[in-house]
């Protein structure tokens, strides 16, 4: 289930690893995941957990 990138609107946007303290804590108990998008290279803060974290985890049902 790809993302649209929501400043270029396209589809080359992807899962990458949290950096910093905002990340790793403060989005992650918002909900947020950090996307990049690798058309216009801008990173995004998404609800969306992608595929990223899937390893040994169950897909929760929504
Ligand atoms: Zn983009």
């Amino acid at each position: 289930m790809p993302e649209l990138c929501p400043h270029c609107k396209g589809a080359g946007i992807r899962r990458t690893a949290r950096h910093g303290f905002a990340e790793r804590f403060v989005y992650s108990l918002l909900g947020f995941f950090p996307w990049w998008c690798s058309k216009c290279r801008t990173r995004s803060m998404l609800r969306d957990r992608g595929s990223l974290s899937d390893r040994g985890r169950q897909r929760q049902a929504t």
